[in-house]
């Protein structure tokens, strides 16, 4: 019998204190790094827990009782997030979405959105304020957070079929309630919805077209997305990946697509329209066809780390300036000069590299940092 081995996955990623610059510029909304790309697009992850175990995510065998979430104190308030959050949009953000872990197992939840809502961008246009959601607890929550603020919201599923969802989830929570979620969310105007369906070829790839067929002639936008290799517990194998290109075809074949334009650049998706007007599906490639190239993202994990990218492995310990005596100006001339050295571009890389999750260099969880 071989033994199997348990990664490892804990909160003590390496951080680095930012350095703040001598000369303090003031954010212009023209930062960029050192490929020329734009800040644009923050993603926050408002809780490290989760009541899923999706196995691509946080496999039950790691996230079990031992282990050891962030404590209350180590997550940034909300304050502290509204503060780093109108940091980032005077550098020129024009979205933020908040995720997780489940962003609706943060208690209060409602009150960031509505403080959020609040921000303007220099040219005095409302932020793109969205979140994404395992859906669990949607129909309950989705009119307070549309109340609150929330302009818009993706939901994950990974299936229609309930034995597999129920498998995937790993938490055997029923199909049922996230559709119910959905409805709620749709009823409140939290649209246009978004679903997001992780493929893993052999688990769940048969669901494709029965999926697609669930939300054509609906405002629900479905888009597909490839298994990637995120973290170093998710055991993430090529041959569970099964491309995009395929996903198209497969659905093309019963119900014929055309690809249309992007709707802003750095968008991860490519669209796809039905023929016979059934509405657009999305896929997303981040294996197959690396979009570094205007990746325009920067994440924020629960604790105030910031990661230039998905697939970083060392983050920028701005909680540490927060809650340290530091001045607005000179936070954020940190962030600029953070960003304005950014190189990563991991998905390009990556067949160069070889994906190889035992590298030895801890890559940080996609549950830490959120999708
Ligand atoms: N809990 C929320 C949810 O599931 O929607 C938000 C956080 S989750 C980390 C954000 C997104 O990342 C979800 O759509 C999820 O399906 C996706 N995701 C997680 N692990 C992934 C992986 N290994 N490959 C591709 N997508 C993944
Ligand atoms: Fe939880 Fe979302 Fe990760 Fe699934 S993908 S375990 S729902 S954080
Ligand atoms: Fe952006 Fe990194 Fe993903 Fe490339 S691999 S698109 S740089 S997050």
């Amino acid at each position: 019998m071989t033994e199997k081995v348990i990664p490892l996955a804990d909160h003590r990623y390496a951080a680095r204190v930012p350095v703040i610059p001598a000369h303090l510029t003031a954010p212009d909304g023209l930062l960029a790094d050192r490929l020329g790309r734009p800040l644009r697009d923050l993603r926050i992850s408002v809780t490290d827990r989760c009541n899923f175990r999706c196995s691509y995510c946080m496999p039950k065998e790691v996230f079990d009782k031992h282990y050891n979430f962030l404590p209350q104190s180590s997550l940034l308030s909300f304050e502290e997030l509204l503060r780093t959050a109108r940091l980032f949009v005077a550098h020129g953000v024009q979205k933020i979405r908040l995720t997780g872990g489940e962003p609706l197992l943060r208690k209060h939840l409602e009150k960031l959105i509505g403080m959020l809502s609040e921000l303007r961008t220099p040219e005095g246009r409302p932020l793109d304020l969205t979140l994404t959601t395992n859906g669990s607890l949607l129909e309950r929550k989705a009119q307070a957070l549309k109340d609150a603020g929330l302009q818009r919201i993706t939901v994950s599923l990974d299936a229609l079929d309930d034995a597999i969802f129920r498998g995937m989830n790993d938490v055997d929570f029923p199909v049922a309630d996230v559709l119910r979620g959905i409805e709620a969310a749709e009823r409140v105007g939290l649209g246009p919805i978004k679903v997001n369906m992780v493929v893993k070829r052999g688990t769940n790839d048969h669901e494709i077209l029965a999926m697609a067929e669930r939300f054509r002639h609906t405002p629900v936008i479905l888009r597909f997305i490839e298994f990637m290799d995120v973290g170093a517990t998710n055991g993430w194998r090529m041959d569970e990946v099964l491309p995009s290109a395929q996903v198209v075809e497969r659905i093309h074949a019963v119900h014929p697509l055309e690809a249309i334009e992007p709707n802003a650049t750095g968008e991860t998706a490519e669209r796809w329209r039905y023929l016979d007007g059934g509405g657009e599906i999305g896929v997303i490639s981040s294996v197959t066809q690396a979009f570094c190239r205007d990746c325009n993202r920067a994440r924020l994990s629960t604790e105030g780390k910031l990661f230039l990218c998905l697939f970083a492995n060392e983050g920028h310990d701005l909680r540490a300036l927060l809650r340290g005596n530091y001045s607005d100006e000179q936070i954020a001339a940190a962030i600029g000069l953070i960003w304005q050295n950014r190189d990563e571009r991991y998905s390009e890389l990556r067949s160069a590299m070889q994906a190889d999750t035992g590298s030895g260099q801890r890559r940080v969880e996609m549950h830490y940092i959120g999708g």
